[in-house]
């Protein structure tokens, strides 16, 4: 999700600088993407896929239920510490870290302000992460303990890499009222024993990551090892650069998605809608239980204007 600081203007410049000097051979290897591309959202549309094709926001079986108040734009982000155990390419966390609490975009002084931010705006969904929010466990619990006591019930899901949950957070956790957890499994090397230590505290344990197209076999091992364990829901987000990791992200060798990305303020790399659909289509194929769900960086987009539309109809009295 974007944050409210963001400089639109750097992607706009980073998106002209990367789509500058794009040769011949690139456009072969596009034209070569782009119809595979075709063929691959063919066989999804005649195997039964759901949502918007051309939006790119597609599922397998059912949406989260964490993600409609997100979708409607009408969910937020809270960052409980921008410091993280891990040092993941593909982090779109500011840098330098900082271990600050903010909610909405909003810097707190302390988690019970968190349902101030939640009321004025009148938001249904609260995404808690960081960072790693679990290396802040008190703030973290006041904070979904703040958002659990509001009058109108607000979904809260918690972003982690499970590095720092042991038994006795999840059961806190549980106890302050959390609706889910969602792992980034990439995080953490596709270890999954967190996963399958918290399935026993939530039955809604989903995991959310980005496809690396060049791991593959991996992330479809990830797929049928999640259904085995009886995992409801993967969310799956294509590789992107933006500031903060377009040097680490170029690094490992992608290149930017050219104009198939214009116009989004995250650019996906070239490769990475072609291997979030194809996962999605492996998972519509293979996973007996585990809804799958593409929220593209499209979907990104449009999630964001829809929450920037409601925030000026609030801030000019219109309807919720
Ligand atoms: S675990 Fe998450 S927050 Fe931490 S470095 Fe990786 S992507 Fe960033």
């Amino acid at each position: 999700m974007l944050k409210e600081n963001d400089d639109l203007s750097w992607y706009a410049r980073k998106a002209d600088g990367l789509r500058h000097g794009v040769g011949v051979a690139r456009a072969a290897e596009d034209k070569g993407r782009e119809q595979r591309i075709v063929r691959l959202l063919g066989a999804l549309e005649a195997e039964g896929i759901k949502g918007s094709i051309e939006r790119r926001t597609l599922y397998t079986k059912a949406l989260p239920p964490g993600c409609r108040g997100c979708l409607g734009g009408k969910g937020t982000n809270a960052f409980v510490t921008g410091l993280c155990t891990r040092d993941c390419f593909f982090c779109f966390n500011q840098k330098p870290r900082t271990d600050e609490l903010v909610v909405h975009g909003i810097k707190l002084a302390e988690p019970e302000d968190a349902g101030d931010v939640v009321r004025r705006y009148a938001l249904r969904s609260v995404g808690v992460s960081g960072g790693e929010p679990t290396l802040r466990p008190e703030r973290l619990l006041r904070l979904v303990r703040a958002l659990r006591a509001l009058p109108d019930r607000v979904r809260i899901d918690l972003y982690t890499n499970g590095d720092k949950l042991t038994d006795g957070l999840l059961a806190e956790l549980k106890g302050a009222g959390l609706d889910a957890l969602r792992f980034n499994a990439v995080a953490r090397d596709f270890d999954l024993e967190p996963i399958g230590r918290a399935l026993k505290f939530f039955a809604e344990t989903a995991v959310e990551v980005p496809v690396v197209p060049d791991r593959m076999p991996e992330m479809e091992e990830l797929v049928l090892r999640l259904d085995a364990m009886g995992v409801p829901f993967m969310n799956i987000h294509e590789l992107f650069a933006c500031r903060e990791n377009a040097g680490r992200v170029s690094e490992q060798g992608y290149a930017s998605g050219g104009e198939a990305s214009s116009g989004l303020l995250w650019e996906p790399v070239a490769e990475g809608d072609e291997a979030a659909l194809s996962l999605l289509l492996f998972a519509l194929r293979r996973a007996e239980r585990l809804s799958v769900y593409y929220c593209s960086c499209r979907t990104q987009q449009d999630i964001s204007s829809r929450g920037l539309r409601r925030r000026i109809r609030l801030a000019g009295g219109g309807e919720r």
